[in-house]
């Protein structure tokens, strides 16, 4: 049906949306069809996975990342054959506002990490690409020479609907890089806000990039941000920058002191690097080995991770839920009208929600009588 008669004319969509079952029903037969056949398929791709071939962890992924329903057996099953074998790594969460550097510091830093023997998985999480559909990996010219190594795993921001969709998809894939060999996974965003909260949740140290010469705000770093920091690494500390880096630095430290001692027992550094000369590189990584120490022998880095399992499992209750509320026909139907009624002031917004919960307890009560 024309697109411009279903938006001016919402009984149409409805409609059409009555329609589609037979259509849907016929399609997830095949589906279930050729998910039969592809069932061996499955037990490959999984087993190769597990040796570390990245071309089979890369079509697992594409798995993880569908939104077609009939993928969603395939991806639980991936995942729940990889868990066993993932926890093995350190995960680094990298933020910093565009153009402090951060694809420069990855390749540095990826082609450093593989320089000393380790494998090195690079996920991202963007916010914009859920409105844009673009991506901060999605530019294939960037970390050129990280791509070419046969111990690096690139992969670009999964795209989806809410951020919420797109963090626990890339919470995933980090159980299937791990499961592949990757030791050390980087997920990297854009220092803007909420996506920074979703990588803290998932990573074991968390780094933020700045520059020098430029002021917090004018970095359009957040407090919040820097509270998350276990380090600062003032960027581009290089030829007439070297001066107003090491200011940077001091200025760093000083707003660090400003926070609480944090739960892991650590006390953030501040830190000079040069992404693009390659300069300071090592130290970081030497800093992190030093954090990973010290919170693996005082229990923190075990009970964080099993905090974060928690806090994940709540957040996936959290989504099916609101989505099963709001993809319900009825309920979708419904929220219309009450919009309406709220905004005409013949209802509080707090009843419209009461009765529209009501409206779905007993839509699913209804549900399991029937069944
Ligand atoms: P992102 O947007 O945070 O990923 O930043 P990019 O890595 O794309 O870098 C933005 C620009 O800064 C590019 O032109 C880089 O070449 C440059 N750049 C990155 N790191 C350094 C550095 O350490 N020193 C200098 N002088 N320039 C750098």
């Amino acid at each position: 049906m024309a697109k411009e008669s279903s938006s001016n004319k919402k009984s149409l969509t409805e409609i059409e949306g009555i329609e589609q079952p037979s259509t849907i029903g016929v399609a997830s037969i095949k589906a279930i069809q050729k998910l039969r056949k592809q069932s061996i398929d499955i037990d490959a791709l999984i087993n190769e996975l597990l040796k570390g071939d990245i071309p089979s962890l890369s079509r697992a992924i594409t798995f993880i990342e569908s939104t077609r329903p009939q993928h969603l057996p395939i991806a639980q099953k991936i995942i729940q054959s990889c868990l066993p074998y993932a926890n093995n790594s350190v995960r680094i969460g990298i933020t910093g506002v565009p153009g402090v550097g951060k694809s420069t510091f990855i390749e540095a830093f990826g082609l450093y990490l593989t320089s000393i023997g380790k494998k090195v998985a690079v996920l991202a999480i963007d916010p914009s690409s859920t409105i844009s559909k673009g991506s901060i990996l999605g530019d294939k010219t960037r970390m050129e020479d990280l791509v070419k190594s046969n111990q690096a795993f690139i992969r670009p921001s999964a795209s989806g609907n809410s951020l919420g969709g797109v963090s626990r998809k890339t919470r995933e894939s980090i159980i299937l890089c791990e499961a592949a060999g990757f030791d050390t996974i980087l997920i990297e965003t854009v220092g803007v806000g909420q996506s920074e909260t979703a990588v803290h949740s998932m990573t074991d140290f968390f780094l933020l990039l700045n520059l020098a010469g430029a002021g917090d705000d004018l970095q359009g770093i957040k407090r919040g941000i820097m509270e998350m920091a276990d380090a600062i690494v003032i960027n581009k500390a290089d030829g007439d920058n070297i001066e107003r880096a090491r200011h940077a630095k001091l200025d760093a430290n000083r707003g660090l002191q400003l926070f609480p001692l944090k739960e892991s027992g650590w006390k953030p550094k501040v830190l000079l690097a040069s992404a693009y000369y390659k300069k300071g590189i090592d130290e970081v990584w030497q800093l992190i080995e030093e954090y990973v120490q010290n919170t693996k022998s005082n229990g923190y880095f075990e009970s964080h991770r099993k905090e974060q399992n928690i806090y994940w499992l709540k957040e996936a209750i959290n989504e099916q839920l609101l989505m099963q509320f709001y993809e319900h026909p009825l309920i979708a139907q419904q929220i219309e009208k009450e919009e309406q009624l709220v905004l005409s002031n013949e209802k509080s917004p707090f009843e419209s929600a009461n009765y529209l919960l009501e409206l779905y307890n007993g839509l699913l009560q209804n549900k399991k009588t029937q069944s």
